[in-house]
């Protein structure tokens, strides 16, 4: 059964950005006709607030701690649905599979630390001449690219001090 303790627990320690995304995704939710049970808002706080992309089986371990009867299909449609109204994106990892983090704001890029799994974005790159050098050498008309830098974030650094 779903445990109220654990919900307001969880909701009380996140910080006011994410529990203004928290409340802004429910708003979205509902108004695309979708019905909040106490399992889907518990998916969503855990995206809403977390600091790292999580794969659909991570969601579904931190899900389970706070609904043990969650199962793994309403996981995937909350991921879909969440997908389909731009609130969350795809980050592909380096072994093909991929996770889901919070949408980019804009023009944003995303650095991955491979050790701890932290995902961020960052606004501004300047990209424009080495676009347009790739696009002069293939020959192709340039449009979009998608940026992700992966390394190790200033935690992790400092851990290794
Ligand atoms: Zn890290
Ligand atoms: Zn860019």
């Amino acid at each position: 059964m779903y445990n109220e303790n654990d919900f307001h627990y969880l909701y009380a320690t996140m910080n006011t950005n994410a529990t203004d995304l928290y409340q802004s995704w429910l708003s979205s939710l509902q108004n695309s006709g979708y019905r909040l049970t106490e399992t889907r808002r518990a998916l969503v706080e855990i995206l809403a607030a977390s600091s790292h992309a999580l794969s659909a089986v991570e969601l579904y371990d931190l899900g389970r701690r706070e609904c043990p009867r969650l199962g793994l299909v309403t996981v995937y449609r909350t991921l879909e649905k969440l997908e389909e109204l731009g609130l969350i994106q795809r980050v592909h990892q380096p072994g093909g599979c991929h996770m889901y983090l919070r949408a980019a704001q804009g023009h944003q890029h995303l650095l991955l630390c491979t050790a701890c799994g932290r995902a961020e974005y960052f606004d501004g790159d300047d990209l424009s001449t080495f676009m347009n050098s790739v696009a002069d050498q293939s020959g192709f008309d340039v449009r979009d690219h998608w940026l992700q830098l992966f390394g190790l974030c200033q935690q992790c650094r400092d851990h290794d001090l």
